[in-house]
């Protein structure tokens, strides 16, 4: 007699990368290769990638990111699915495509990602696919650490004590025995994303290029970040942040790693920077666009000013430094996006918004939390305890730029000048550099925020 025992179905599980584009330490991966057999899938959000001015060094970086994570995938047995459109409608069809019981994704936090993870909870809910939420994007998870009033941490220094003290999560390795599932059929791609899959690369996105700069980094230069890290021209800092901000490399192998080397408790204590801001956006997802804390600010409208910040055209030679770095290089040193951001707010009294905004549109490692937070620190109506903190574009040229050889990188029209002259020319050497006067008169208008912070 044969009896006819059906075998049991494979659990199938839809494993959705966002920015956590990393095999490594990645919590959602490895849970999904966990007893279920994994299909990869990236989705190119269309709202994401359209718009009339989209951040094109960022998805220059994504792009690589995702050919690297896909060559990674494959060097384990794995495919990644690239597919596009509306994101969650995508996943969803992509999860009935494949017969996905469950679904695995990093958590996220901005008010963008909250939406659309909600609107996937949803559809799985009404399609009965258990959506599991992992962390993997931060160190410590927003919420893990709560302030014994209030539900976020509203000031760093507290933060940054429990932070260090807590125990974080293990590390997310792979299981011996993983099992992918391959597809045959072609998911629809929109025009946009297959442009953005030829546009040209940037040269150094991706979990690869990614560790090994991080490995590099760590062993020549850590140990001197502390001394280094404020001086523009050194550029000694890591040189991470866009490789974090896709989660090429993983924050809390990072942490871990650097804790291993010498003299790196500064460089520590700047991840938890990132950490911090995300717990605040978590609570406060509307800190992206609206004042953390209003103060009654009713911001100058100066579009001719604006430009000349913009352009690197202010005649403050540190500032047109930084903002002509940010736009040559997509990146811009962090004690310069201070004074930048502080000259914007404070000297020309723009809302800090098309300064956020303009960062946006440049920065690789532009990070919605990062920037937005880091711009209202800078404008006093964040997290900063000093909002009435002024950085004087000249002092902080000299203190911080002495020689004067980072401004004479990026203004070249300077680059004759000596230190003693180059962190504010006269007049007449102005003119004979072709170099702009000074847009505003500093003092005259550190004078009119002050009055107008005290309305
Ligand atoms: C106005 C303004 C806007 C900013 N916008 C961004 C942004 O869009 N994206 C971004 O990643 N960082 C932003 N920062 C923070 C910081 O300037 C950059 O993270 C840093 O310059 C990146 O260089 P690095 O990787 O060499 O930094 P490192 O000094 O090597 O620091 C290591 C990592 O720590 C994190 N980090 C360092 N400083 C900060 C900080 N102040 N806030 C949050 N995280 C930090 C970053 O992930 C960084 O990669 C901004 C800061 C200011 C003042």
């Amino acid at each position: 007699m044969t009896m006819n025992v059906q075998e049991p179905k494979p659990r199938i599980s839809l494993m959705v990368f966002t920015r956590d584009l990393r095999i490594t330490d990645n919590p959602a991966l490895s849970a999904s290769l966990k007893n279920t057999k994994t299909y990869c899938l990236f989705v190119f959000d269309d709202s994401l990638i359209s718009g009339s001015r989209p951040p094109l060094n960022r998805l220059k970086f994504l792009k690589d990111s995702l050919q690297d994570l896909a060559l990674s995938l494959k060097s384990i047995g794995g495919e990644l699915i690239i597919a596009s459109g509306k994101w969650a409608d995508t996943v969803l069809d992509v999860a009935k495509k494949i017969h996905a019981s469950e679904i695995n994704i990093a958590d996220d936090y901005s008010t963008y990602a909250t939406n659309r993870i909600t609107n996937l909870e949803n559809y799985c809910a009404a399609n009965k696919i258990t959506l599991n939420k992992h962390p993997g994007i931060s160190i410590v998870e927003p919420g893990v650490l709560a302030p014994t009033a209030g539900s976020e941490y509203k000031i760093f220094t507290p933060y940054f004590r429990k932070w260090i003290n807590a125990s974080w999560r293990r590390q997310a390795v792979l299981p011996k025995t993983i099992e992918f599932g391959k597809t045959d059929h072609q998911f629809s791609l929109s025009q946009k994303s297959k442009d953005l899959l030829s546009i040209s690369s940037s040269g150094y996105g991706g979990e690869t290029s990614g560790s090994e700069k991080m490995n590099q980094w760590l062993s020549r230069s850590s140990n001197a970040y502390n001394s280094t890290k404020d001086v523009p021209y050194l550029d000694s800092t890591s040189h991470l942040s866009a490789f974090l901000h896709f989660g090429c490399i993983s924050p809390l192998n990072l942490a871990i790693q650097a804790q291993s080397f010498p003299e790196t408790e500064n460089f520590v204590r700047q991840l938890c920077w990132r950490d911090f801001f995300l717990q605040i956006l978590a609570v406060r997802p509307d800190a992206s666009i609206n004042d953390y804390r209003n103060r009654n600010d009713i911001w100058a409208k100066d579009p001719e000013s604006f430009i000349a910040w913009k352009e690197g055209k202010t005649g403050f030679p540190l500032v047109d430094a930084g903002m002509r770095q940010l736009k040559a290089e997509g990146f811009m040193h962090n004690r310069t996006r201070m004074v930048t951001a502080s000259f914007l707010v404070k000297d020309l009294y723009l809302d800090w918004r098309v300064g956020a905004s303009h960062f946006m549109e440049h920065l690789i490692d532009g990070d919605i939390a990062n920037n937005q937070l880091g711009w209202q620190w800078v404008a006093g109506t964040g997290t900063d305890s000093n909002p009435h903190r002024i950085l004087n574009p000249i002092r902080q040229s000299e203190r911080f730029d002495p020689s004067g050889s980072y401004i004479q990188k990026w203004v070249p029209e300077l680059s004759g000048l000596t230190p003693k002259t180059i962190h504010d020319p006269p007049l007449v050497i102005r003119q004979q550099c072709g170099y702009p006067e000074q847009i505003v008169n500093h003092h005259d208008a550190v004078e009119l925020f002050r009055n107008r912070r005290a309305r």
